[in-house]
């Protein structure tokens, strides 16, 4: 486990004061290693998990040659390019029983989609393409089809023996469906990470406390914990925290003796007269960046170390939008790292602005978007109204972030901008 120094000392141009929202990334992934406790569980519960080990087919999928369409199949060397070919009828194969008569030169079966190709036969006509040509015969036009066409092959999805899933997949629906078609009831993955969050400050009230002057909800809790429930983590919710030393070491050292990551919202900014950052330094290795960005400039990372145990922490701003924005930029791949999950390229959509921008070169800026289509289809994104960085409202109407990158200057009408979509993201 590195510390922060000689993390920084292996980062060129790493300035704490004014850091790229570009560098961050390749910092994190240096502060946090992933887990690699391992769990067999039932592939009803599989969903989101990362897998632990490559996945090696057991069996070939699909097991045997067979029929891609409900046609009739035959020999596809009979085929002539400027003849209609006309076949004899001779039985019919069902999907999931097997076929066992003989079928030779001039005749064909009748077989359903799914169903096992009988030996020397290669070729499907779909009925649709096929006309009656008299009792238990059909006719194949000449030109519409080649042999082998509509033959599924044993194998084709995946060969017994070859890699099905790489270590570190996030089984998806498709991922559990395709463990499922290779007959595992089970799957090995990687245990999940457990990740302590609160609140800190003391004009934040808990739901059900009652409203006070200069008191505001505490919302970032909610959004932390929904973002955290989509990634499959393990939650420990420690609620609000006063801005008090004793009850700020509490929670910090009970979050550290638990959790692989400590996720705090507020108390980070600079002009802060308060001990959050005053216990973070006390109890860990933490550094204070200002980050060139907006929302979210100020942020907290490092270690909170407990009896002798390291929880990474991530102190983010106390600003609704910059808690959002933070999480999804940093945090989120960071802990997908702890997962031990494959590294995801974020997948930026590009979409023409239908507005002027004002943007500043020399930081990264994030905007609260909707993309719709627009009548021609091309993508349009529009921002969503007040871009304030404690307004969530324009942030819950918003269906992704536009990202204006660090060089990035004024986006004029028109100009096509970078979008990451919430969905398959929060
Ligand atoms: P701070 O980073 O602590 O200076 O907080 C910046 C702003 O975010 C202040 O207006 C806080 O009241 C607000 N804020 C801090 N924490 C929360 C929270 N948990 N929920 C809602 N607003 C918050
Ligand atoms: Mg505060």
């Amino acid at each position: 486990m590195k510390s922060l120094d000689q993390i920084a000392a292996q980062l060129q141009g790493y300035d704490p004061q004014a850091l790229r929202a570009d560098a961050v990334g390749e910092f994190l992934a240096r502060l946090v290693e992933p887990v690699t406790d391992r769990e067999r569980v039932s592939l009803f519960d599989a969903g989101g998990r990362v897998l632990a080990d490559d996945l090696i087919s057991p069996i070939s999928v699909p097991p045997h040659d067979n029929s891609a369409m409900d046609g009739y199949a035959f020999d596809g060397a009979q085929l002539q390019a400027d003849a209609p070919l006309d076949l004899t009828v001779v039985g019919t194969a069902l999907a999931g029983k097997a076929w066992t008569g003989r079928v030779g030169p001039g005749q064909c079966l009748k077989i359903m989609t799914g169903a096992i190709m009988p030996a020397g036969l290669d070729t499907v006509a779909p009925q649709e393409l096929t006309q009656p040509a008299g009792e238990a015969r059909i006719r194949i036009p000449p030109g519409i089809l080649r042999a082998g066409d509509n033959r599924r092959f044993r194998g084709e999805d995946l060969m017994q023996g070859q890699p099905a899933l790489a270590k570190g997949t996030r089984l998806g629906p498709a991922a559990c469906g395709l463990i499922a078609s290779l007959g595992l009831p089970e799957v090995d993955v990687l245990r999940r990470i457990k990740v302590a969050y609160f609140s800190t400050g003391d004009e934040i009230l808990s739901l059900g406390d009652a409203p006070r002057e200069g008191a505001v909800y505490d919302s970032n809790r909610h959004t932390v914990r929904a973002l955290l429930a989509r990634l499959g983590c393990e939650l420990i919710d420690l609620g609000v925290v006063r801005d008090e030393p004793i009850a700020l070491e509490q929670a910090f050292t009970r979050a550290a003796a638990q959790a692989d990551a400590i996720i705090t919202s507020g108390g980070v900014s600079v002009g802060e007269a308060d001990f959050t950052k005053a216990m973070m330094k006390q109890l860990g290795d933490v550094a204070f960046w200002k980050i060139a960005m907006r929302p979210g400039r100020p942020m907290a990372v490092g270690r909170i170390t407990s009896d002798g145990r390291a929880a990474a922490l991530f102190g983010l701003p106390g600003n609704p939008v910059a808690v959002m924005v933070t999480f999804l930029a940093f945090v989120r791949p960071a802990l997908l790292r702890m997962m031990g999950a494959q590294p995801e390229p974020m997948v930026l959509l590009k979409a023409h602005s239908t507005e002027r921008l004002r943007k500043k070169p020399g930081r990264t800026e994030y905007q609260r978007g909707i993309v719709r289509a627009a009548a021609d289809g091309t993508l349009q994104v529009s921002i969503t109204g007040n871009q304030g960085s404690g307004v969530l409202s324009s942030m819950a109407q918003a269906n992704g972030l536009i990202v204006l990158h660090h060089a990035q200057g004024d986006v004029a009408v028109g100009d096509e901008v970078d979008v990451m979509m919430f969905e398959g993201v929060v």
